[in-house]
């Protein structure tokens, strides 16, 4: 069975077929420079903040306070997709007994009205996102992948070349 992660919760929001592709292992994520971009923004970020990923229960989180599990994104371009990750986060670190607000901390504010974002995990998002966690796994767990719809989000993909938008 695939084991659903924070990032595959995340590609299920950005694009469907990016989600299948990444959890059944096709990853071509390493090659894209704008994932490179990112990744060095994201370990600058931790650094400057003389902080590291703290991994708890397989959750790689970017920082964790008394009160918040903190996330910090290049960009808010997918707002939704970083929030569900999020969310998930919340959940796994709930199952260990640790109870946390969420912190979406964005390096670039293009689309939304501010750069920090809080979210309480309430029983309402629980529920949701057990459903979310069932779509997911009915999707990755599919045969094949949806064909490939162009969009805005492509060109900024790993995929891009591999899905010939
Ligand atoms: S290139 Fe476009 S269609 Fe292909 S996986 Fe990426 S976002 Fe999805």
């Amino acid at each position: 069975m695939i084991e659903i992660t924070g990032t595959i919760i995340n590609y299920y929001f950005h694009c469907k077929r990016q989600c299948w592709l990444f959890a059944n292992k096709i990853n071509l994520e390493d090659n894209s420079e704008l994932v490179k971009i990112g990744k060095e923004i994201h370990k600058n970020e931790l650094e400057s903040q003389n902080n590291s990923e703290i991994s708890i229960n397989n959750v790689k989180v970017d920082k964790i306070t008394k009160t918040h599990l903190i996330e910090i994104k290049k960009s808010d371009a997918d707002f939704q997709a970083a929030r569900w990750q999020l969310i998930y986060y919340l959940s796994k670190l709930e199952e260990v007994g640790i109870k946390r607000k969420g912190k979406l901390i964005f390096k670039e504010k293009n689309k939304l009205d501010r750069k920090v974002h809080e979210v309480q995990f309430t029983n309402d998002l629980r529920i949701e996102l057990q459903g979310i966690i069932k779509d997911v796994r009915e999707l990755i767990e599919s045969e094949k992948p949806d064909e490939p719809t162009k969009t805005s989000k492509c060109k900024k993909c790993a995929y891009y070349e591999f899905c010939i938008c």
